[in-house]
């Protein structure tokens, strides 16, 4: 049977962390305060947590092998230990929380030991080890809410968020989520728990752990929050809300107050990591209310996020870039007469398991190029000559080949679908800058530009363009 809680409005809350935000005892215990300070204003409040920054690589490099086992396992206990031991004063609440973790580290102990004799990580095992940052997080977060006055309840999200068999990017089941989410949380919500949940993991129908891809605790606050539902989703991270350039690569950029879900998802999916690119669609779809903040600065107001009917305003809004790219063409006189040479193109490059980011073809016909992770590159050039074995033999295709280092440089606003001349103003700032543009593709909702130049140049475009934004 369905628990009910009041349908008052604007009365729940998901409020998810990012890693840096639980990294070390003093940035949690702001955490916790800006938890404690909500929970006086809203009804209910369920918290997402990443695992402390850095934690998540450290127990890949363990899975993989590339550290001492029992060495890293003490380093992840002691730098829970050690934060446990400045927010919760308390013995017994804090022995339970280091237990959990100590029980949590075992077990990946045993799998890591495992994996060494084996000599291989299984995508199913490494998720059962990746997964294991969040899961010791909660606890600490919970019981240091706890000794703040809180009620709160570490959740870990097997119990909450059901996907397919795609260990490493799972794919949720909205309808089981739904059903669990409701089932799981609201008894805690009705008793005044704020329940701590780990974000990035959870499980298929086996019961087995998945994650929802690096970076994927914002998804899983958007999975919870549309579950629940919630009526707002707020994203607390390092920065001021979603930013005009990555601040680590743009020192002047400022804050960009509202981005449509078009603008931040073509953000997301062109390399700002402010937010994962799966967060916005269940949002979107249940109508709920989300929000990027600063967990170091709560009074900001970061950046609101609305649906794009509203968000007219601006030209260019906000410019990001994706490095570690190189780009394959496949050229030939006698291209325009192969059947189906884009379907087979990108056939075989889905088979080698690279992602596109990008994709442009001449019109002629004589050629097709696309961006792909440098590291895929050699494997996508012998696939696509495979595949093409018999057009390459017959001259048809004269040569598929990868070019060197590239990075892609992306604008985005709404208002540059109604506004005349953005590209002239791009390539004329890009032209006083010398930099040259190798390839340009236009995304297909018209509310981004992404233009290729070689490594080399990513920065030089970047704060040739930055100048360009208004808002
Ligand atoms: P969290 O651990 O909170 O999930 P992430 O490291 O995943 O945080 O994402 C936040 C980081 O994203 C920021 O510290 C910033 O350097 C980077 N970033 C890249 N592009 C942008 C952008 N356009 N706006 C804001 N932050 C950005
Ligand atoms: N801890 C996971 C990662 O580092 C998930 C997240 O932080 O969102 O990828
Ligand atoms: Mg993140």
């Amino acid at each position: 049977m369905e628990t009910k809680i009041s349908t008052k409005k604007h009365n729940t809350l998901v409020m998810k962390f990012g890693g840096t935000s639980v990294g070390s005892a003093e940035s949690m215990h702001q955490v916790v305060s800006i938890i404690s300070n909500e929970r006086i204003k809203w009804k209910n409040i369920a918290v997402v947590t990443s695992a402390l920054n850095g934690v998540t690589d450290q127990l890949l490099s363990m899975a993989e092998g590339r550290v001492e086992i029992l060495e890293a396992a003490a380093d992840l206990f002691n730098r829970h230990e050690k934060i446990a031991a400045a927010l919760i004063p308390e013995k017994t609440t804090r022995d339970r929380a280091l237990a959990e973790i100590q029980n949590v580290i075992d077990e990946i102990i045993h799998l890591c030991q495992a994996v060494l004799v084996l000599g291989e990580v299984t995508p199913r095992v490494q998720d059962a080890i990746a997964s294991a940052g969040e899961r010791m997080c909660v606890y600490l977060l919970a019981a240091a809410l706890e000794s703040q006055g809180d009620k709160a309840e570490p959740v870990e999200a097997t119990r909450l968020v059901r996907t397919d068999d795609h260990y490493t990017d799972a794919h949720p089941d909205m309808a089981v989520t739904r059903e669990l989410v409701r089932a799981n949380l609201l008894p805690l919500l009705e008793k005044g728990f704020v329940p701590v949940i780990t974000g990035f993991l959870a499980a298929n129908d086996k019961g087995n752990i998945t994650t929802l891809g690096r970076g994927g605790s914002d998804y899983s606050a958007a999975l919870i929050g549309a579950a629940l539902p919630a009526d707002e989703v707020w994203i607390y991270t390092d920065v001021d809300g979603v930013m005009t350039a990555d601040p680590r690569l743009v020192p002047s950029a400022t804050t960009v107050p509202v981005c449509s879900y078009r603008e931040v998802a073509e953000l997301a999916y062109y390399g700002a990591k402010v937010l994962h690119p799966k967060t916005i669609r269940p949002v979107i779809e249940a109508g709920i209310g989300l929000r990027v903040c600063n967990t170091f600065n709560p009074s900001h107001p970061g950046t609101r996020l609305v649906p794009d009917l509203e968000a007219h305003s601006g030209v260019m809004k906000a410019i990001t870039t994706v490095q570690d790219l190189q780009l394959i063409t496949i050229e030939g006189h006698g291209m325009l007469g192969v059947p189906g040479v884009a379907a087979r193109t990108f056939d075989a490059v889905a088979r080698s398991g690279a992602s596109v980011p990008l994709i442009t073809q001449a019109s002629s016909e004589q050629s097709i190029c696309f961006a792909i992770p440098c590291a895929s590159a050699v494997k996508v050039v012998s696939m696509l000559e495979a595949a093409f074995e018999r057009e390459i033999i017959g001259r048809d295709i004269d040569r598929v080949w990868a070019s060197e280092e590239v990075g892609i440089v992306t604008v985005v606003g709404e208002g540059m679908r109604s506004t005349p001349g953005v590209a002239g103003r791009v390539f004329t700032a890009l032209g006083d800058a010398k930099v040259n543009v190798i390839a340009i593709a236009q995304g297909s909702s018209e509310v981004s530009i992404s233009l290729v130049v070689t490594a080399a140049q990513v920065k030089d475009a970047l704060l040739a363009l930055h100048p360009l934004i208004h808002f």
